[in-house]
């Protein structure tokens, strides 16, 4: 009897704690941090990275990046920027919603 209770309490306490990760996770990825991690701020701080072939990877020096629509902000589609060969996030940048209807996409 007390097993099943302290068992049932478990499973409940665990699956509040499961909602409660799955709640913070989702309210991050749509509040992410942009601000310090831009693309001006990525120039500014990762200078040597910035050649005629284009931008690098911090890391592993690759300049194949690729770019990912991970949300919105306010009126700007958000572009995260991801190292092709390392995978590590590079930098984001924002796509206004009358330049992204201009490119047709
Ligand atoms: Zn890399």
């Amino acid at each position: 009897m007390s097993i099943l209770w302290v068992l049932g309490l478990g499973i409940s306490l665990t699956s509040s704690l499961l909602l409660l990760f799955f709640y913070l996770k989702r309210k991050n990825a749509s509040g992410l941090n942009l601000s310090g991690n831009m693309l001006e701020d990525y120039v500014r701080g990762n200078q040597d990275c910035v050649t005629e072939e284009g931008i690098l990877c911090r890391h592993c020096k690759e300049n194949t990046v690729i770019t990912r629509n991970i949300g919105w902000y306010r009126e700007n589609l958000i572009r995260e920027h991801v190292c092709d060969r390392c995978k590590c996030r590079l930098y984001f940048s924002l796509q206004g919603k009358r330049e992204l209807h201009d490119l047709g996409e």
